[in-house]
This record gives C-alpha cells, sequence and structure tokens, in this order.
C-alpha cells in the first residue's frame, strides 16, 4: 500500500483518499514573469512521478495546477517590458508548457490561470468576510490570523512568536494591519499599478496571491481534496495562508495529504531567480545538453532530499539511460525463437513488485531503480538463449515500467531516429550495401574493414540470420 510523507503529521502514512480509487491533487504553478528554472521544474517533475505513480497503481487522478500571472512580480514585469500584462504573462506560460512537454511531464488536466478566477477569488473573500475573517485597510482586504485558531499548525509555527511583542502587545506594522503577519487577500488599486485592474464588489484592485489557490482548488477540487504540493518554501507562508483562507471560509479540512520537495540547491544555496544560481532548461539546451537528462537527474534523487546541481550530473544520468537502451537494442537483436527454460514471467513478476515497494514507501526512486537494474542485470546474464516472445515480454515490461518513469521509450526513439537519419546517409547506404555483398561473396577480410569503417560513423553492425542489424555507439546524444 502506498505511504506518503504528510507535512502536517511530519511522518509517513498509508494513503487513502476521500474516495476509493480517486485522487484529487493540486500543485501550485509558477509565477509566469519569467523562465523557470531548474529548482522550479524539481518541484513540477516530483508531482509528474506522483501523479503517474498514482495512475500506475490504479488511482483515477485529477490534477489541478494554477499559473500565477497577476501578482506584484507579473505586474511589474509587464511594465517594464512596456507590455500589457496578459501579453507579457502568456510568453511565459507558453515557455513554461513547453519545459512541461521538453521533461515529458504529464499536464495537469486542469490549469488554471488566476486572472480567468477573479469572480471565484472574490467570492471567497467574500465568504471570510462574513466569517469574520477579514478585515480593510485603505481599501485593500486583510485575513485576520488571530481568528483563526489553527493558524500556522502546517509550519509548527508558535502563536506567540508572531502575534505579539516582548510586552504583550499585539504588533502593528507599517501598513496598519491588526498583526504582522495578517496578510492581503484584496490589494486595493494604486497609481502605479496603471491599467491593471479589476473592478468589483470588494473594490478596484488584484488579488494577493495566497488566495488564488484557495479559491481555484476548490472550484476544481472541492472544500476537501486529498493532495496538496508545493517546494518546502512554500509551507510558510503560502500554505499557511491557504489553509487559513478556505477552512476560514469553508469551515472543514482542506487538505489531507500536504507532500513538499526539497530544494534543489548549487553549492549549498537554493537554486533562485533572487540568487542568481538559477539555469533554465533553455540554457541546458544551449549548453548542448540532451534536456531529456535533466527528468532524470532531478528524479532519481528522493524528492524530500536536498539535490546538489552539478553538470557531472548529466554524466551520471547519461550512463542511467544507456544501460537502458543498450538493453532495449540488445533485446532487439534477439533472433531465437527456440523454447528454453528461463522463467521470464515470474523474473518480470519478482522486479514488479520490488519497483512498486520502492515506490509505495514514499515514492523511494532509489530502490525502484535498484529493483530494475538487479532485473536487467539478471536478464542479461540469460540473454543469449532467449527468444523472441521472452524479449518482447521484457520489452513491454520496461515499457510499462516507464510509464512511471518517463524517459526511456523518448530516449529509444531518440536513437531510432538518429539512426534512421544516419543510415539514409548516402555514404553510409553504401557502406552497407558493399558489406552486404562482400559477405555474399564470403569476402570477409572486407567485410571486416567496412565493419570499422561503420564503427567510425558511429554505427555498429550485428550480423543476423538473413540479414544484420544496426545501432549507434552513443546511444545518448549529449554534449560531452
Ligand atoms: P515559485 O515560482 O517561486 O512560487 O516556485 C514554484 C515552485 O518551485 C514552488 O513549488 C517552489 O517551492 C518550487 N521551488 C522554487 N525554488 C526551488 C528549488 N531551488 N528547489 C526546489 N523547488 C523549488
Ligand atoms: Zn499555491
Amino acid at each position: 500500500m502506498l505511504q506518503l510523507y504528510n507535512t502536517l503529521i511530519r511522518r509517513i502514512e498509508p494513503f487513502k483518499p476521500l474516495e476509493d480509487g480517486k485522487v484529487g491533487m493540486y500543485s501550485c504553478g509558477p509565477t509566469v514573469y519569467n523562465y523557470v528554472h531548474l529548482g522550479n521544474l524539481r518541484a513540477y517533475l516530483f508531482v509528474d512521478l506522483l501523479k503517474r505513480y498514482l495512475r500506475y497503481s490504479g488511482f483515477e487522478v485529477k490534477h489541478v495546477m494554477n499559473i500565477t500571472d497577476i501578482d506584484d512580480k507579473t505586474i511589474k514585469g509587464s511594465q517594464e517590458a512596456g507590455k500589457p500584462l496578459k501579453e507579457f504573462t502568456e510568453f511565459y506560460f507558453q515557455a513554461f508548457l513547453q519545459d512541461l512537454e521538453s521533461l515529458n511531464m504529464v499536464k495537469p488536466d486542469v490549469i488554471a490561470k488566476a486572472t480567468e478566477h477573479i469572480e471565484e477569488i472574490v467570492n471567497m473573500i467574500k465568504r471570510l468576510e462574513q466569517n469574520g475573517y477579514s478585515y480593510e485597510i485603505n481599501k485593500s482586504t486583510y485575513f485576520r490570523i488571530a481568528k483563526f485558531k489553527n493558524y500556522g499548525k502546517l509550519a509548527r509555527l508558535e502563536k506567540q512568536s508572531f502575534k505579539r511583542d516582548a510586552e504583550g502587545r499585539n504588533i502593528k506594522d507599517e501598513y496598519g494591519k491588526e498583526e504582522a503577519n495578517d496578510f492581503a487577500l484584496w490589494k486595493a488599486w494604486e497609481p502605479e499599478h496603471g491599467d491593471i485592474y479589476w473592478d468589483t464588489e470588494i473594490g478596484k484592485g488584484h488579488p494577493g496571491w495566497h488566495i488564488e489557490c484557495s479559491a481555484m482548488s476548490t472550484k476544481y477540487l472541492g472544500e476537501t481534496f486529498d493532495i496538496h504540493t508545493g517546494g518546502i518554501d512554500l509551507i510558510f507562508p503560502h500554505h499557511t495562508n491557504e489553509i487559513a483562507q478556505s477552512e476560514g471560509a469553508t469551515g472543514k479540512k482542506f487538505v489531507n495529504y500536504w507532500l513538499h520537495n526539497g530544494f534543489l540547491v548549487v553549492d549549498g544555496q537554493k537554486m533562485s531567480k533572487s540568487l542568481h544560481n538559477f539555469y533554465t532548461l533553455r540554457n541546458i539546451q544551449e549548453k548542448g545538453y540532451n534536456s531529456l537528462l535533466v527528468r532524470l537527474i532531478l528524479l532519481k534523487t528522493h524528492y524530500r532530499q536536498q539535490l546538489n546541481f552539478t553538470f557531472q550530473g548529466f554524466n551520471e544520468a547519461e550512463t542511467i539511460v544507456a544501460k537502458f537502451l543498450d538493453f532495449l537494442i540488445n533485446l532487439d537483436f534477439v533472433e531465437n525463437e527456440k523454447g528454453n527454460e528461463v522463467q521470464i514471467g515470474s523474473l518480470i513478476e519478482e522486479s514488479r513488485n520490488e519497483f512498486k515497494k520502492g515506490m509505495d514507501d514514499d515514492l523511494n526512486i532509489s530502490e525502484a531503480l535498484a529493483a530494475i537494474f538487479n532485473f536487467i542485470n539478471e536478464i542479461n546474464k540469460v540473454i543469449k538463449s532467449l527468444n523472441t516472445k521472452q524479449a518482447q515480454k521484457i520489452k513491454d515490461y520496461i515499457l510499462e515500467i516507464d510509464s512511471v518513469l518517463g524517459f526511456i521509450k523518448l530516449f529509444y526513439r531518440q536513437h531510432q531516429e538518429r539512426l534512421k537519419e544516419l543510415t539514409n546517409d548516402s555514404a553510409v547506404k553504401e557502406l552497407l550495401a558493399k558489406r552486404v555483398e562482400a559477405r555474399k561473396n564470403k569476402d570477409y577480410e572486407s567485410a571486416d574493414k567496412l565493419r570499422e569503417e561503420l564503427l567510425k560513423k558511429g554505427i555498429i553492425v550485428n550480423d543476423v540470420q538473413g540479414g544484420y542489424k544496426v545501432r549507434l555507439i552513443n546511444v545518448v546524444e549529449n554534449a560531452n
């Protein structure tokens, strides 16, 4: 049974959705004022792995992700670019979708933009007002955290630490809020916002950041749902505030399982825009690295562990991918039809159980991958005696696992396409034809020489019954 680490209780517990077999899941998405960096992508890849594994395990998953296309950063960015907000954010939104595709992430079922949900946001703020959770200062609306008795439970905050100063007086902050941690639900229009505002029942302005996630998750997943994800930096204040808003509005428990990924770091520091120590997927592609390797680099460390980004990681990931590809290609080369004693069915069953055991343990990817590598090693010992039916079964199993891992099939396809391109080259075609001719004439010396020539071009030729099969030396295309 799947067990997940729930930040709410700070331990691993069995996962039980509200409704048998169905999962509602919400992920905080990007603020579209710039390209996302690899740290952000780690957060989305972790969700992708979780979602794929839930589906593999038989759950029907509804996955919702928000897009923050209105906040102080997007307003500022659009003004600096001299573009309307919509045009400015749409560009980075499209770039984000491309990144999801480049990393073979399954698109969320609902991608919800804040600007398209102003009505739901306003309605939730009105509900909070009715329940006494909000107050207004200078036409902006704030959430009154003192009224919400469980405030800070997710982040394990000591209430006293932020509520009052040393003498026990309420802290009044610079905006005149009742308490320093009270946060904006609705920000009143100011001249610096220019033409970016919405005229609503609660005034002219734009929503605060936290409220969009409460309003949109409720709209698409209901008032209580199963899983909410984000990086650990979102535990406080963002998720803490989401809980306060949603539970303040509905009076119901907001989310059952809070899952948070650890940071991607560079030299010990969180990869972030503000520290300027980030890489985007475009940077990686410009350097000539195969960007799909990023998927494996970011997934092969457990999602809750801190992960140090280095370019050395591309070599390590390449070695892993090559192991998978060599295996699949060797299976393609199997041409024997005879029966044998190898119990493929039970080897697959054993490996699948090990894979699931790892993944069920809070997505222990190292154990899950180890189960597959053990399987590959076992099969490699007997690969010479396998027949084509068995080879096909093994390939089907690897592709089954890849519905969770999400990179093997694509790399395999990349190899086949590059191979096809190369073997369509007229010089290569000629060498291959000459070699067939030489073998026909039993001129094995020439055939061997031609094999050498082909090797120099990056192609390995294997003679099989009635012909030959080819593959590339470098099964993964990468910069180094
Ligand atoms: P942001 O655009 O800053 O709200 O971040 C979007 C998502 O990326 C959030 O879930 C963050 O927690 C996550 N995130 C940001 N930086 C990193 C990082 N260096 N490592 C892992 N996750 C991150
Ligand atoms: Zn959020």
